[in-house]
C-alpha cells in the first residue's frame, strides 16, 4: 500500500527519478543474494538442478554452487550438458 503510494508519488512529481530508485532496490540486496542459493533448469526436458539440493546421485553435494558443477556433469534425466541449463527463480 505505502509502497504503491510513492511509486505513484515518483511518477508524477519527477518521472526523470523513478529509475534511479528502481536500480537502488535490487542492488541493495546484492549482499543477501550472494547467500542465496540458485537453481538452473534443463531447457530441454526441464530438469532442475538446485544447489541446494545439489545431485547426490551424480556425485554433486547438496550445496554445490551450480559454477562448482564438473562440466562433465550430464542432466541426469536427458544428458544434457551444463551449457543447456538456464537460472530459474526458486
Ligand atoms: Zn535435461
Amino acid at each position: 500500500m505505502r509502497d504503491s503510494v510513492r511509486s505513484l508519488l515518483t511518477i508524477q512529481c519527477s518521472p526523470f527519478l523513478s529509475p534511479l530508485s528502481y536500480n537502488r532496490a535490487p542492488s541493495g540486496d546484492s549482499a543477501s543474494s550472494l547467500l542465496t542459493m540458485k537453481a538452473y533448469m534443463c531447457v530441454i526436458c526441464g530438469y532442475v538442478y538446485e544447489e541446494e539440493k545439489g545431485d547426490p546421485a551424480s556425485g554433486i553435494v547438496a550445496g554445490t554452487k551450480w559454477e562448482d558443477v564438473p562440466l562433465s556433469w550430464r542432466c541426469p534425466d536427458c544428458g544434457a550438458g551444463k551449457e543447456d541449463f538456464e537460472m530459474v527463480e526458486v
